[in-house]
């Protein structure tokens, strides 16, 4: 081999691994986007105010403010003198965040307020992580307070014990005015409500030491099917169970501040609960936020609303 040769297979060498190594980098790259969703600083600091002000609308007699501490840790503050932090930004995967959620965990999967068409992917369960602290505040802080705060609503045959604080009870006689006539009028709408399967239920969330939305007085569960529960249920029976569901039904839920367990993937058909902060989101803040447009664009405002943003933006 002439030095000429040696020199150009030397030069062809230091380009073939290069090369290798931009396209492995670029790889590289593409797995890490697929891991962490890309938020910029700004569209974090959007989607937190977002969820803090739906959080005060949703509960007006519990959150009084909100604070930063130390650079980047906020907290919602309480009534009580308490305060819960928003984010905690732990690492947590699907589970991790459904047993130990901080705010921005339970307000994070989106819920959607449209009719929906196959049960949603395993792990999407929009508002099926709740802090505790704040149920405890809002609807009661031990079973005795929680009983204390009960009353009884008229769902058209019988009456069902439902908390009465941060207008639950009132919700679910509001949705109970719509849905009676409804139900007169439509096999299929009375066939999904009635008999109910229950509404208050001091008690655990089926394989889990949490206790469930029913124990708060802030769920009811309508006339159940064998097929309503994944645990009981395969995704191709929820599947059928779903096309066959008159969704006139969760659309009237939805309208006064309940979610549907049917949006869930990890999906619960008859089990509605009142969870208005899940809902005020999917309504105002369903798009992403934009570039140089305000972070509340979308809210349709009351001076309430005014008042919380001007607070926010005071605040943080
Ligand atoms: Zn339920």
């Amino acid at each position: 081999m002439n030095f000429k040769r040696f020199i150009l297979s030397l030069i062809v060498i230091v380009l073939l691994i290069t090369g290798c190594k931009i396209i492995w980098n670029r790889h590289l790259i593409t797995v890490n986007a697929a891991a962490v969703s890309p938020v910029s600083d700004w569209e974090y600091e959007a989607v937190m105010k977002r969820d803090i002000l739906c959080l005060m609308l949703a509960y007006p007699e519990t959150i009084t403010g909100v604070d930063k501490v130390s650079g980047n840790e906020v907290y919602v503050l309480l009534k009580s003198g308490k305060k819960i932090l928003y984010d905690d930004r732990k690492e947590k995967n699907a589970w991790q965040k459904s047993g130990n959620p901080d705010l921005q965990d339970m307000m994070d999967q989106l819920y959607s307020l449209s009719k929906i068409t196959e049960v949603l992917p395993n792990y999407y369960n929009p508002g099926c992580a709740r802090v505790y602290p704040l149920l405890k505040e809002v609807y009661g802080m031990s079973k005795k307070s929680i009983l204390s705060n009960l009353i009884k609503v008229s769902i058209g045959y019988k009456y069902v014990e439902f908390n009465g604080n941060n207008k639950a009870a009132e919700s679910l006689k509001a949705v109970m005015k719509e849905l009676l006539p409804l139900s007169r009028q439509s096999h299929k709408v009375y066939a999904a409500s009635f008999p109910s399967s229950g509404a208050f239920n001091y008690r655990l969330i089926g394989g889990t030491n949490r206790l469930s939305s029913h124990a708060y007085g802030i769920a009811i569960d309508l006339n159940s099917n064998k097929y309503d529960y994944w645990r009981w249920s395969t995704r191709e029976e929820g599947q059928k169970r779903l096309n066959a569901y008159p969704q006139e039904v969760s659309a009237i839920f939805e309208k006064y501040g309940f979610i549907w367990g049917g949006k869930w993937g990890n999906f619960d058909i008859m089990h509605y609960e009142y969870r208005p902060e899940i809902i005020l989101k999917a309504r105002y803040f369903s798009e992403r936020p934009v570039s140089g447009i305000p972070w509340y664009d979308g809210l349709q405002s009351s001076q309430e609303a005014w008042e919380y943003i001007w607070l926010i933006e005071e605040s943080l």
